[in-house]
């Protein structure tokens, strides 16, 4: 069984002076291209959903618990570490209910709450998760997004400040923490954040949990690196992977016509097997950016 901690994979990630991916998936392809990926590389690697963009009302009725089994049933076959996000739930009570349902760590979306209810909030699910063994993952700050026409809103981002951190790990014990650094959520064209190393060096200094990168999508790769050299050891990415199965998966419509081998046979003409093919081969890509190839 190779279902491992996330403080434990990050620790790993943090003295070998790389960066753990946590690669968001969307369906059992998905999340098996994930894995094949890391099988691949000899990677430790993050696997999960994320309530961000998932309909909220599947999530809390079934959807966390059977994405869950799911997680669970392949992370206990895979011969990599391997840990169980749920990530980004929209509250307390949605990020709650990951509990006990085949994850190890969990997350809360908290871009713009007030600082009271962040604290609170974060500090009553760290409570209810350590008394599970389960590890959560806080953020400060905001990201900018870039919006589905593709400009990119600024307007909701606010850089993570170095007290604003230390305060944050000091009150409610969060086992690692996400940062705003000038990453931005949700791109796909080639707009290039500018990523502030330096803060991630004012912030790793200040704070003693690891430091995770969210907006993976967007960022290029020795941006990446540098954040990793500068003491990231987790890198969400996410939007990007749903584009490169998109286009694999829209490039092969129509190629082959049986629709009992198109849909869901495995088979090498099934859409969703050849997407998976080209995600596959993107995680391995971004596993080698981070550093984690070999690593397993
Ligand atoms: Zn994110």
């Amino acid at each position: 069984m190779s279902i491992v901690s996330l403080p434990e994979l990050l620790a790993g990630a943090e003295k070998g002076r790389y960066a753990v991916g946590y690669f968001e998936s969307w369906d059992i392809y998905s999340l098996e291209a994930t894995l094949a990926a890391a099988e691949a590389e000899r990677s430790p690697v993050i696997i999960g959903i994320g309530g961000l963009s998932a309909n909220h009302e599947w999530l809390s009725s079934v959807g966390i618990e059977l994405y869950g089994a799911a997680c669970q049933s392949l992370a206990r076959r895979s011969t990599v570490p391997t840990a169980i996000l749920f990530n980004e739930g929209e509250s307390f009570a949605e990020s709650a209910g990951a509990l006990g349902a085949g994850y190890n760590c969990v997350m809360m979306h908290t871009q713009g709450w007030s600082w009271d209810k962040l604290i609170a909030d974060t500090s009553a699910l760290v409570a209810a998760s350590h008394a599970l063994d389960i590890a959560v993952e806080g953020e400060v700050g905001a990201l900018a997004e870039m919006t589905i026409d593709g400009q990119i809103d600024t307007s909701i981002g606010a850089m993570t400040e170095v007290k604003q951190a230390i305060d944050f790990v000091d009150a409610t014990g969060v086992d690692c923490l996400a940062v705003a650094v000038g990453n931005v959520h949700f791109v796909t064209s080639d707009y290039v954040p500018k990523i502030r190393v330096d803060r991630i060096q004012e912030i790793r200094e200040a704070v003693d949990v690891p430091l995770v990168l969210h907006g993976g999508s967007g960022t290029p790769a020795d941006q990446m690196q540098a954040a990793i050299a500068a003491g990231i050891t987790k890198i969400n990415v996410g939007t990007k992977l749903k584009y490169v199965f998109g286009n694999a998966l829209t490039a092969a419509v129509g190629q082959e016509t049986d629709p009992n081998v198109v849909y869901g046979s495995r088979f090498d003409a099934d859409l969703n097997t050849v997407a998976s093919r080209a995600l596959t081969a993107e995680i391995q890509r971004l596993m080698q950016v981070f550093g984690s190839s070999g690593k397993a």
